[in-house]
């Protein structure tokens, strides 16, 4: 790995914060995910219409690499993204940009023909969800639409006043003529891609999705498609996942580790999605497993859904004094600190997400350890897919948006950075620090 002449690269932060760190010639992504947040509203497209020298950073720290570097080549690209970029983005869709199917509203993604919304980030009387999370499935709307499979899941966070509408995976509804069909994302149990079909051009909005193994849902399908748009919440070079299984043999050894040395383990993860794929991977023989409340609603609803977990007990269930070392505890983040985790004693911590790749992360989040486990595309994948699916415009949403939207259109594609509001809120690894704003409560995340 070689790391001279390297000098700037990525990213496309603006702050106050990094101008002072100027001299900090290899400094890198660690902090990007909190640097973002404060910088909100961070708008890419805001960026990249001033000149740009001075904001664009060095990124990349090899003492801040936790796993394997990024390979040369993605570093020699990334190395003159510092570089003036031109204006290649739109801020938002207009409707000729996608032969009049969708457009950017005040309250997200619109369907002009269909009159309705795509993952709405304000009520709407009509909304096509992709999954669950409450980022993507708000509360408030009159009507939705989503996978079968999602059902549950829908239901558990949302008014018993809405009118829901479910299609399997592979169905097409026909709205105004506009073909509408669901196609699994990977993400979390009932997660899908939109596939919108109108006057013979096709639209894909992937949700939140990967490529990876989850025993917990069905598997992304690559669908092909005229213009997609696509998240980019970890689109670095930098987020490369392990294997699941290297991850959950890493987990099951923490917990041997643990019970051995007489401790409780405390394992976070996002109540919906992230808990119940960290249950199916763990080993139920080293100790009995209990669940946080928010954890538990979760488990009921992909239980129901059909989905095989091992057995859990509701932390709020036992009363009376109890022995918890050995035990393995999942719960949300936000308990991490609180008085509801003394009960436990002696405790190790963990906590699972893809932002554990980068070791800052973790130790800014003061946890024992942490495992790299995320329902996102790293950067090999999300480029896989762009390939499977043969787009002719990329639309990134979502994270780094910007960096990806380069390296495609260097690399002989038409990508755009979409702009819309009201996102990097709510989903566990949309930040960094949503991971913290996470509730016991499945309605608020
Ligand atoms: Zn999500």
């Amino acid at each position: 790995m070689e790391w001279e002449g390297l000098k700037r690269i990525t990213l496309v932060v603006s702050s106050p914060r990094i101008k002072q760190q100027e001299n900090y010639h290899h400094c890198i992504s660690t902090t990007a995910p909190r640097l973002m947040k404060h910088d909100r509203p961070f708008r890419a497209a805001n960026l990249f219409q001033k000149p740009a020298a001075p904001h664009f950073l060095t990124l990349y720290n090899p003492r801040h690499l936790r796993r394997s570097p990024p390979d040369n080549s993605s570093l020699l690209h990334a190395n003159h993204l510092h570089k003036r970029i031109p204006k290649f983005h739109q801020r938002r869709i207009q409707p000729r940009q996608m032969k009049g199917i969708l457009e950017s509203s005040s309250h997200g993604l619109y369907c002009v023909p269909g009159d309705f919304h795509i993952d709405p980030h304000l009520p709407v009387n009509r909304a096509v969800v992709t999954h669950a999370h409450s980022d993507h499935a708000r509360w408030g709307c009159k009507k939705y639409l989503a996978t079968q499979s999602c059902e549950r899941l829908l239901r558990l966070r949302m008014s018993p006043d809405a009118e829901f509408r479910f299609l399997p995976y592979g169905e097409t509804l026909i709205v105004n003529d506009v073909r509408i069909s669901f196609h699994p994302a990977g993400h979390i149990l009932g997660s899908a891609q939109i596939r919108l079909e109108y006057g013979g051009h096709v639209v894909l909005i992937t949700g939140d999705y990967k490529l990876g193994s989850d025993p917990t849902c069905a598997s992304w399908e690559p669908i092909r498609c005229h213009s997609m748009i696509s998240e980019s919440t970890f689109g670095l070079p930098i987020y490369r996942w392990p294997s699941q299984e290297a991850v959950f043999d890493s987990i099951n050894r923490w917990w041997r580790e643990c019970r051995d040395e007489g401790k409780c383990c405390l394992l976070y993860g996002y109540a919906i999605g992230k808990s119940q794929r960290l249950l199916a991977g763990l080993d139920p023989s080293i100790g009995k497993i209990y669940c946080h409340g928010a954890v538990e609603k979760g488990n009921d609803a992909y239980r129901l859904s059909g989905v095989t977990l091992p057995e859990t007990t509701y932390v709020g269930s036992i009363r009376q004094k109890h022995d918890w070392r050995g035990s393995l505890v999942v719960a949300v983040p936000s308990v991490h600190g609180t008085p509801w985790v003394k009960k436990f004693g002696r405790c190790s911590t963990a906590m699972a997400s893809g932002w554990m790749a980068v070791r800052g992360t973790r130790r800014r989040r003061s946890v024992d350890r942490g495992f790299v486990l995320s329902d996102h595309v790293d950067w090999p994948s999300l480029l896989q897919a762009i390939e499977a699916c043969t787009p002719e415009t990329v639309w990134l949403t979502h994270g780094y948006t910007a960096p990806v939207a380069r390296y495609l259109i260097e690399n002989g594609r038409d990508a755009k950075v979409l702009d819309l509001l009201g996102r990097n809120e709510g989903d566990e690894d949309a930040t960094d620090e949503d991971i913290e704003q996470t509730t016991g409560e499945i309605p608020t995340t």
